[in-house]
């Protein structure tokens, strides 16, 4: 079902990322559309991270596997993302999660948190995948006094799972970070660092298709029927017959098609904009000394890097409708939010603006697993927005499970999530939750 509006839908248009604009130099892999009837033993649905990496790793296990991709490779949220690497994908906090989940539960998950981050340096290491690796560890900024105490239990759930992150005052993050109006403080965790996501996504593409994985893009998948034991998934120009399916499509899951998934995924739009490369006195002037990604701790958060070539990057959340009014009125919105935090680069021209959706789902936590009906069907989906490393950790889980070598999944992220009430109705659902975060962020 698609809730937004037509043109976040429209695979035939570019994305007008940023990283757009070096596609060419990293897109290195024959990818055919589908144009004939072929077979295999895993077919997989989205050509992003999770659906890439789950290719790779059953290649890897000697697996015949084909990725089918309604776009070009890395079209989704894999290639058009903000570039942190980092430990997150749910919107519950370390309390929040322990409470629910109790201690064991909550430690190991992290652990899952911690692993993905490490994936995927190993897979770049292993498969020679240029990242464009820029700064180390990731910032959480308190932006009220009040906030510094959840990020002092989020540094000490790391610290139980043997990670360092330490929690500095105002005057230190600014002597380290950056000059901000709105900072109280904040967290450093020494797990995470930036990446050019499209970079990323291509090489991982590439890696899976040297070890055997076949991948095709502009093939969207428009029907999927059963076949006794296996599954014909049907593109415009051919069709796939498997035994085993993994939907790997997150933001964009095509519900119609799997009805065992239907309204159980809010899709989000997440708005990024860039700057012109700043001068040398811009960035002295906001006393700019890092290249680690940061984030603040509003509802309604901000997120931002310094790029390689001294580009502001910045984003944020709040569009409802994926019109191109919207599309614009949230570049002025984050316009005027560069402004606030860093007034030396108020009116600094943005280059590059555009949008793409995140995952979320009823319980706040990613989902991974099979449909209890069908377990020839695997799924992944709902990272909250930190899906670089979580959603590459998910496809290899997904490969394993399919391989018979998985070990348990941590109950926050193990199996369905529940239904949203009232599906069609999510939109104004997801209205009302951003209205609430519009209040937290006033009052908390
Ligand atoms: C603007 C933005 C900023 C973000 N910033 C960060 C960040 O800095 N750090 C971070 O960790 N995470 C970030 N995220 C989240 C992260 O990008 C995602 O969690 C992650 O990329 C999801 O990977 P995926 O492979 O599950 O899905 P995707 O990369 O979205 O891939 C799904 C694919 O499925 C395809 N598809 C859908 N339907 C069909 C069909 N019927 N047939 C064939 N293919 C289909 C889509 O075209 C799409 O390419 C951001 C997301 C956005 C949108």
């Amino acid at each position: 079902m698609a809730l937004f509006h037509a043109s976040q839908y429209d695979w035939s248009k570019p994305v007008d990322s940023f990283w757009e604009t070096g596609r060419a130099q990293f897109d290195s892999v024959a990818a055919p559309s589908l144009s004939r009837d072929e077979t295999a033993d895993v077919a997989i649905i989205g050509g992003g991270y999770c659906g890439l990496s789950a290719a790779y790793h059953l290649a890897r296990a000697g697996i015949d596997v084909r990725v089918l991709e309604a776009g070009p490779i890395g079209w989704g949220a894999s290639g058009r993302n903000g570039g942190f690497c980092s430990i997150g994908a749910s919107f519950l906090g370390a309390a929040e999660l322990k409470t629910i989940y109790g201690e064991d539960e909550t430690l190991a998950f992290y652990r899952v948190l911690v692993d993905a981050v490490r994936l995927v340096e190993t897979l770049a290491q292993d498969e020679a995948i240029d990242l464009k690796r820029h700064g180390d560890g990731v910032w959480t900024f308190a932006h009220k006094p009040s906030r510094v105490g959840e990020l002092q239990a989020h540094a000490e759930v790391l610290s139980r799972i043997g990670l360092s992150a330490r929690v500095v005052d105002t005057a230190s993050f600014g002597r380290e970070a950056f000059a901000c109006t709105e900072q109280f403080g904040a967290l450093h965790e020494s797990v995470g660092f930036a990446l050019n996501p499209l970079a990323y996504c291509l090489g991982l593409a590439r890696a899976a298709a040297a070890r055997g994985a076949r991948i095709h893009a502009q093939s969207r998948v428009l029907q999927w029927r059963r076949e006794g034991e296996h599954h014909r998934l049907v593109t415009g120009g051919g069709s796939a017959l498997a035994k085993h399916v993994i939907v790997a499509a997150n933001g964009w899951l095509p519900e119609e098609l799997v009805p065992g998934l239907a309204g159980r995924m809010m899709p989000v739009l997440s708005n990024i904009v860039t700057t012109r490369p700043l001068s040398d006195e811009e960035l002295r002037t906001q006393a700019w000394r890092t290249d680690a990604p940061a984030s603040n701790t509003r509802a309604h958060l901000a997120y931002l890097r310094m790029l390689p070539d001294k580009r502001l990057l910045f984003g944020g959340r709040g569009d409802t409708t994926g019109s191109p009014a919207g599309g614009a009125a949230m570049r002025a919105l984050l316009e005027r939010r560069i402004a606030r935090l860093f007034p030396a680069f108020a009116n600094i021209e943005t280059t590059h603006s555009w949008r793409g959706f995140i995952a979320a789902t009823r319980r706040l936590t990613p989902a991974v697993g099979e449909l209890p009906d069908d377990p020839s069907v695997s799924f992944a989906f709902g990272c909250h927005g930190n899906g670089v490393a979580f959603m590459t950790w998910a496809g290899r889980e997904l490969a394993k499970r399919i391989a018979g070598t998985a070990t348990a999944l941590p109950a926050p992220i193990h199996g369905l999530p529940p239904k949203f009430p009232l599906p069609t109705l999510r939109l104004w659902q997801l209205r009302l939750m951003l209205a609430r975060a519009w209040v937290e962020d006033a009052i908390a």
